[in-house]
């Protein structure tokens, strides 16, 4: 029999990346079993989704690269169901269950009858729970206004679906048993069941906004590549039993997986590590892979040699671990600085002597030559010893003059991609500015 799993996201927020990782888990699981994945929108409560949140649950998982296999025609050829447009099948069921006596209505809505007993099932990850029906209230199936609530819904449509794994975060333990009754009562077999632990912050509290970013579309846009969302979100409360190895392709994620994988403790969301992912995955990109995927970033007026390219890129791989921070290093190779950092002026150019040294070394920069790394740390040391001044005040010196600010890449690296004219044009600038204070 082949496995059928589904990731089923209420449209009340968007994919955070929990959500993401359940996806990612049961994706992971269908595709290397050869079943299929299902994506279900549980939109039933009206009020409270959007069709805002569908979007960038969509964008979310298509960023991640998750596709799913099979529903009707709605966003592409297969699906997403909705369960919104299934209404009639959450009433016959309820209808079910009040004709063979299971269920009762109540002041319009239709109310399920808890039996007696227990309820019990074996999670794959947590083992067998039990509960004791009679702490079960008997609960809401189907609302007065017609509304099925989310135990009947998400029962049904698993049946109707024929899912054999339910894969989902743990804060529905507790839904299960409901479940469990309910698929008794309408006479069809249990699915395994997975409950993966939570994701939660370095403080140990659960994930949120506070943390920072928890959007899927969030991190798309901070500078993460999907396939290090991919693997960082895959190693999250599940190990390969693989040793030390850490990074895993898709494929190899698809043939490693398994649900026993899963621990049951709670996850760690630990950001050091995805950026040392990203780093990863963005070291992999060639030039004109990582060329594309920051150029839309960057706007117009880019530099189109691919010479240029090459050498930027090639200065800026070793440290940047996003997108979004080669967006910010590239900016001192298209334009001068637009203003300088008023910390990084007060703390190296308000010594005396500063603006006399600076000028000393514009007239070294522009007369010597070759201009290469070597010639220009050797012109710079060469100078600061004939001035007595240490070597440290004319790099932070002409750092600044070079990007307005405390830190960039190598300078020597950056001087000679610049370029002779542009490096003295900028000490010029900042030399005037330094003047007119
Ligand atoms: N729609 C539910 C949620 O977003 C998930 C239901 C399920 O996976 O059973 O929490």
């Amino acid at each position: 029999m082949s496995v059928r799993l589904r990731f089923a996201p209420s449209p009340t927020g968007y994919l955070h990346v929990g959500g993401a990782r359940t996806a990612l888990f049961n994706w992971l699981y269908a595709r290397r079993h050869g079943g299929v994945f299902v994506l279900r929108i549980e939109d039933t409560d009206v009020a409270r989704s959007s069709d805002e949140m569908v979007g960038g649950i969509l964008e979310g998982l298509r960023w991640l690269g998750l596709d799913w296999d099979e529903g009707p025609e709605v966003d592409g050829p297969h699906g997403p169901y909705f369960q919104s447009a299934r209404l009639d099948k959450y009433r016959a069921a309820a209808e079910q269950l009040l004709a063979s006596g299971q269920a009762v209505r109540d002041e319009g809505a239709i109310r399920f009858t808890v039996p007696e007993g227990r309820t019990a099932f074996t999670d794959i990850v947590h083992g067998p729970i039990a509960f004791e029906n009679e702490h079960i209230e008997p609960f809401v199936i189907l609302r007065s206004d017609g509304h099925p609530t989310y135990h009947l819904s998400v029962v049904v449509d698993d049946i109707d679906m024929r899912i054999t794994h339910v894969v989902r975060g743990d804060d529905h333990i507790s839904n299960t048993p409901k479940q469990v009754l309910l698929y008794e009562a309408l006479g069809a077999p249990t699915p395994a069941f997975a409950h993966v632990p939570l994701i939660m912050g370095p403080d140990k509290k659960r994930l949120s906004k506070r943390h920072g970013a928890t959007s899927v579309t969030e991190y798309a846009k901070l500078g993460y590549l999907p396939d290090a969302m991919v693997n960082f979100l895959a190693l999250l409360g599940w190990s390969p039993g693989k040793g030390d190895q850490e990074i895993f392709s898709r494929d190899e994620l698809i043939a490693a997986f398994t649900l026993d994988g899963i621990s049951g403790g709670n996850a760690v969301f630990n950001t050091e590590k995805l950026d040392w992912f990203n780093h990863h995955y963005l070291q992999q990109l060639t030039d004109d892979a990582l060329r594309s995927a920051i150029e839309p970033l960057l706007g117009a007026g880019t530099p189109k040699d691919p010479a240029w390219w090459a050498g930027v890129l090639g200065l800026l791989r070793p440290r940047a671990k996003r997108l979004t921070e080669y967006v910010d290093q590239l900016q001192p190779f298209l334009r001068g600085p637009a203003e300088y950092d008023a910390a990084a002026v007060a703390k190296h150019l308000s010594a005396p002597g500063v603006v006399e040294h600076l000028t000393a070394l514009r007239g070294v920069y522009e007369a010597t030559g070759p201009f290469d790394e070597a010639t220009l740390e050797a012109a710079l040391r060469a100078l600061a010893e004939t001035r007595g001044v240490k070597a440290g005040t004319l790099i932070h010196a002409t750092r600044i003059a070079m990007t307005g600010r405390m830190v960039s890449p190598g300078l020597f690296e950056m001087l000679v991609l610049l370029g002779r004219p542009v490096v003295v044009e900028r000490m010029d600038g900042l030399i005037e500015f330094l003047g007119r204070g």
